[in-house]
């Protein structure tokens, strides 16, 4: 027995250890074959990122917003990462089976951890395993996050675990027979009944079952290695290593999620000059190597684990679009096409078409690259850091830039940018339309102030604002709180133009920089330092992204600045507006940028008003369907993620579903018009700004509510 076990464990154990290291070398080329990233991008304030690292790994702060899976992960990886001392302990009792480790053995500090987290590593995987079972596909069909994934990767990685962790314990027991252990005690407080139940067999027997044991533990951990080592695309196991440094080089050393901003366009980590791009730019991503290292070092890591996919509105609404299914079809391509790229080669591997329709070998279908509404769901969710809105728009970008290929409805709105600087592409004096429709003025800069060096607020209407009549209530009731509350503020105007969020992440990045570019000076040119927006689009795209083109601004949210005024005295709700309401986070000013409670705080304020959330709410809030250009594309496929939205908000039977964006409010009254019509909301339900509420509650007057109500 005990030579049988010596020979299969050592060769097993020499194969892997060959085939790892040949694995490793192999990833290490394959993540090479991507574009480098622009300089300090990924390796800015490594203090920083380490102690990210730190936190997300060991406080496993991504992991544990799903409680239950965080806590058994994390006793699993604690396992993996602690209990390496019993493969060498496993390996010396192939040939003596008493054999301890030299200064550890014995010790009992260390003897208790082991036998703690052997056992926690068992309970661990066990409750994976069920949490796996539990949600089957076979049961819960679509809605199950695992559906798509590779489930024999999955099962053998956790039956390896169990059997490991069982293996040690089973081991332990046995020392502990063979030490003559008599009692409870502190090494042996989880496998004494193991020790007790071997009492008795001989010695022989105990060391031929230590043999039997050992080989099984040693010969398991082999095999694990051996089966990685030959499917480098197998992320359910190689994140236990590629999860560390996909996190330290995430975009954000601070370790916030990769939202908010798009990165600018590069080409060969280099930002690419739109007015004099280099001859050999690439324009986006046609093909997986045109992807950074890290896009590629993010689509090795995916464990599959679907959180991504179960917060999709796409997905959760019967679309194509699986954010874990995308990243799985990248990292596929990537692994599939490195040994020939590496070799130089060329094939109808490498050259297959990262976008295109099944009949054109696409690794990506157009239909589940344009779903996307770039709510960041998938992102706020992913425990390994992946940064799937980036490599969507990379895609995207190639394909609106280089080869005009896009849903053509939003060719319509392109146009209208590039002809009106709006999507509607109305006149410009139309975004003044709205200023006649109050009973105060609203000054505008260039015309009623020079600049803006006397005026505290810049109000950036946006294109919504100024032109979409039910956002208008919303800029109107604004304007009136800020007037009430004796801000000073104005407007740009006429001279507002687009801020370009739609082309950007439909992938017009020329269109974007362009209209970002004309924004910036005129924002400069009118001396804009704090500036104010009602649309979370606006927000972001100023605030976060107008940096990249040399635009810095204070800018805050409506809602933020009404809490303010609020919280000041400035703005007193007392008009009790009487109802159930329930809020819709929108996603760019949530998830995108954090900001979740002066809505609320608003809402709590105004008397009356009984607030209940909806199931998914903040951080986990489900998208209007709006975002990532989609609000100017039709919706064909599946459910519309406006009316699953709606529906959850009608479970609660509201009076009032209130949002705090423009293209929210419009995709929300949209679909309870709609369910107005066929019966199945209640006529009187509305759907409204916080602002349009907090005026309603400011202002007693008649004049004031009806103005608000119409
Ligand atoms: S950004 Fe939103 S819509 Fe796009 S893949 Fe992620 S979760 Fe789905
Ligand atoms: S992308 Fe992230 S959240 Fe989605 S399956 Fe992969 S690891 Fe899980």
């Amino acid at each position: 027995m005990q030579l049988a076990a010596i020979v299969v464990s050592l060769v097993l154990i020499a194969v892997a250890i060959a085939l790892f290291a040949r694995a490793a070398v192999q990833l290490v080329r394959t993540l090479g074959l991507g574009q480098p990233v622009p300089a300090g991008l990924r390796t800015d304030a490594p203090g920083k990122r380490t102690a990210t690292l730190a936190r997300e790994f060991l406080g496993h702060t991504r992991m544990n917003r799903w409680r239950l899976v965080g806590v058994a992960h994390w006793f699993v990886m604690i396992g993996f990462l602690t209990l390496g001392l019993t493969i060498i302990q496993a390996i010396g009792q192939l040939f003596q089976a008493d054999w301890t480790l030299p200064l550890l053995g014995g010790f009992v500090p260390y003897e208790m951890w082991i036998e703690f987290i052997a056992a926690m590593t068992v309970v661990g995987i066990g409750t994976l395993i069920a949490i796996r079972l539990l949600g089957h596909p076979a049961r819960a069909g679509r809605k199950s996050r695992f559906t798509g994934s590779t489930f024999w990767q999955a099962y053998f990685v956790e039956y390896v675990i169990l059997v490991i962790g069982a293996a040690i314990l089973v081991l332990r027991g046995l020392e502990g027979a063979l030490h003559h252990v008599d009692g409870y005690g502190a090494s042996h407080f989880v496998t004494y009944p193991l020790v007790a139940a071997f009492d008795g067999l001989g010695t022989g027997t105990l060391q031929n079952l230590v043999y039997l044991t050992a080989m099984i533990k040693l010969g398991t951990t082999a095999v694990w290695a051996i089966t990685i080592a030959l499917n480098t695309d197998m992320g359910v196991a190689w994140h236990r290593f590629l999860a560390f440094p996909n996190i330290w080089f995430k975009r954000d050393a601070a370790g916030g999620p990769a939202l908010g901003p798009l990165l600018p366009m590069t080409s060969a980590g280099e930002p690419i000059d739109f007015e004099d791009p280099d001859e050999d730019a690439q324009f986006g991503v046609s093909r997986v190597e045109h992807f950074s290292w890290k896009g590629l070092l993010d689509f090795s890591t995916c464990t599959e684990c679907g959180r991504c996919q179960s917060q999709c509105p796409a997905w959760n609404t019967g679309k194509p679009l699986s954010p874990k299914l995308l990243v799985m079809s990248l990292r596929d391509q990537a692994h599939a096409a490195a040994p020939y790229l590496l070799a130089g080669e060329t094939n109808d591997i490498t050259e297959r078409p990262l976008v295109g329709t099944a009949e054109q070998q696409g690794v990506i279908d157009p239909d589940v690259l344009w779903s996307c509404t770039t709510c960041g769901a998938c992102v706020e969710q992913c425990p390994v850091d992946i940064e799937h809105v980036d490599h969507i728009v990379d895609m995207r970008r190639y394909q609106v830039m280089i080869e005009s290929s896009f849903p053509s409805e939003a060719g319509t709105m392109l146009k209208n940018l590039e002809r009106k600087g709006n999507p509607w592409g109305l006149a410009k004096k139309k975004r003044l339309e709205w200023t006649k429709e109050v009973d105060f003025d609203v000054p505008v800069v260039g015309t009623d102030v020079e600049d803006l060096s006397d005026t505290e607020y810049l109000y950036w209407v946006g294109c919504a604002g100024a032109l979409e009549d039910r956002a208008k209530k919303t800029t109107k009731a604004f304007a009136e709180l800020l007037h009430l509350a004796g801000v000073s503020f104005a407007i740009m105007g006429g001279d507002e133009a687009c801020t370009g969020d739609s082309a950007r992440r439909l992938g017009n990045e020329f269109l974007f920089q362009q209209l970002g570019q004309q924004n910036v000076e005129t924002l400069d040119a009118a001396s804009a330092k704090k500036i104010v927006t009602t649309c979370p689009h606006c927000f972001n795209t100023i605030a976060n992204e107008y940096p990249q083109l040399g635009g810095t601004y204070e800018v805050i949210h409506h809602t933020q600045l009404l809490q303010h005024l609020v919280d000041a005295g400035k703005l007193v709700p007392v008009t009790p507006v009487e109802g159930l309401i329930t809020y819709h986070d929108p996603c760019y000013l949530g998830r995108h940028n954090k900001v979740y409670t002066p809505p609320r705080e608003i809402i709590g304020r105004v008397p009356g008003l009984r607030n209940e959330e909806m199931h998914r709410h903040k951080e986990r809030g489900f998208c209007c369907g709006a975002g990532g250009a989609r609000m100017w594309m039709e919706e064909r496929i599946g459910k519309r993620v406006n009316d699953d939205r709606v529906d959850e908000a009608l479970s609660l039977n509201p009076d009032i579903v209130s949002t705090a964006c423009p293209f929210c409010l419009v995709m929300l009254s949209d679909s309870v018009n709609g369910k107005k019509n066929d019966g199945t909301a209640k006529e009187d339900l509305r759907v409204v700004d916080v602002a349009q509420l907090l005026l309603e509650s400011v202002r007693a007057t008649p004049t004031a509510t009806e103005a608000v109500r119409s």
